[in-house]
């Protein structure tokens, strides 16, 4: 019999299937404390439990658990990037960055990426396969864990495409927020998607209230063509409706995502697009200068346009901020410290 993955089960699935081995049925929220609250990574950890019972359990159970292969630490301000091998080989990115308001984890949802962004270096080499729901909350309570600090907030914007894991993803989410776990509020929790609209409808009516950021990045579907294929499939004006049924269904505000590229994205008549399309959304603009990769050979804006762009959407009455750079020594965007293990040649 295939050993099956304890830390994805929700408290009532293990509750039952415990109950079905005979434990009493008190055992389930234990366990799940063992491994959602006190982040255990062994069955022998589990102390309040029988020799008998965790040998049961190893039987018939395997815990997730994440290696560190590496982690940089930024001189300039502490964010740290690393670097995890899964048990089958595959190696993830995710990112732990200190903010005023509190620790932020930025995760992977997918080994690569099918999604194609033209400037992004996690789909370079395509998808390899979803992350398991306990592969992603793997990376937070191993970070938590590494750096002996809570975590308060998770973003899902590391590599891949959450909406094309999506019943991991919604797994994932309720285990993280479950309060006999780490018990983050799903207020503190934001999913980024590039914009796949059944996706976007169905997390509308999951009951959940994470926040949703949408990956923009035009202001017309000609130039996201340019940058998304995705852009191909979903017109902008579907994905906006779906972005503003999810806010009236949440209440939650939206983030929409724009990596201002030279030449492509960043001129002020973009500006005024951008404006008169958000006019009426609930939510604000994250200007993100565009992180270079080798691959490609898209450029940043200069910090003129960047700010001209800026005070051109806020003079338009749209809420908008600059993403500060985090870790700027140790930075490689998105996927880029995955793809520079992977092109290492083997010694
Ligand atoms: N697939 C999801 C989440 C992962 S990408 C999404 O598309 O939203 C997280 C964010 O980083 C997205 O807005 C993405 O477009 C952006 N991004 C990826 N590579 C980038 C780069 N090189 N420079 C700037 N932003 C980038």
């Amino acid at each position: 019999m295939d050993k099956k993955d304890i830390k994805s089960l929700t408290l009532q699935e293990l509750t039952q299937e415990l109950k079905e081995m005979g434990m009493a049925s008190f055992r389930g929220k234990q366990i799940f404390q063992w491994l959602h609250g006190k982040l255990a990574d062994e069955f022998d950890q589990m102390t309040n439990l029988s020799i008998k019972d965790r040998q049961s359990l190893k039987e018939r159970y395997f815990i997730t658990r994440l290696k560190p292969e590496r982690i940089l630490v930024s001189k300039i301000d502490g964010t740290r990037k690393y670097l995890f091998s899964l048990a089958d080989g595959n190696v993830i990115e995710s990112v732990w960055m200190k903010y005023k308001h509190g620790n932020s984890v930025c995760i992977s949802s997918q080994v690569g990426c099918r999604m194609g962004c033209r400037f992004c270096a996690s789909t370079l080499d395509g998808l390899e396969r979803n992350l398991l729901p306990s592969e992603m909350l793997d990376q937070v309570y191993q970070i938590q864990k590494d750096t002996g600090e809570r975590v308060d907030n998770v973003v899902v914007m590391g590599s891949g495409e959450p909406m094309d894991n999506y019943d991991n993803l919604v797994r994932f989410i309720r285990l993280l927020s479950d309060e006999q776990g780490l018990n983050i509020s799903q207020r503190s929790i934001t999913v980024s998607t590039c914009g796949i609209v059944p996706g976007i409808e169905k997390l509308s009516e999951e009951g959940l209230s994470v926040t949703l950021a949408l990956s923009l990045h035009a202001p017309n579907d000609q130039v996201r063509k340019t940058l998304m294929p995705i852009a191909n499939r979903y017109l902008l004006k579907d994905v906006l409706a779906a972005c503003h049924q999810y806010f009236v269904k949440t209440g939650r505000r939206l983030t929409f995502e724009y990596s201002l590229v030279r030449g492509v994205n960043d001129t002020p008549e973009e500006a005024m697009a951008l404006a008169k399309l958000l006019k009426g959304q609930h939510g604000h603009v994250n200007l993100i200068p565009v992180n270079p990769i080798k691959e490609r050979d898209y450029v940043q804006s200069d910090h003129r346009s960047i700010q001209a762009f800026k005070n051109l959407l806020e003079k338009n009455g749209i809420n908008v901020t600059i993403r500060r750079e985090m870790g700027r020594d140790i930075n490689g965007a998105c996927g880029q410290l995955r793809k520079s293990y992977l092109d290492q040649p083997v010694s």
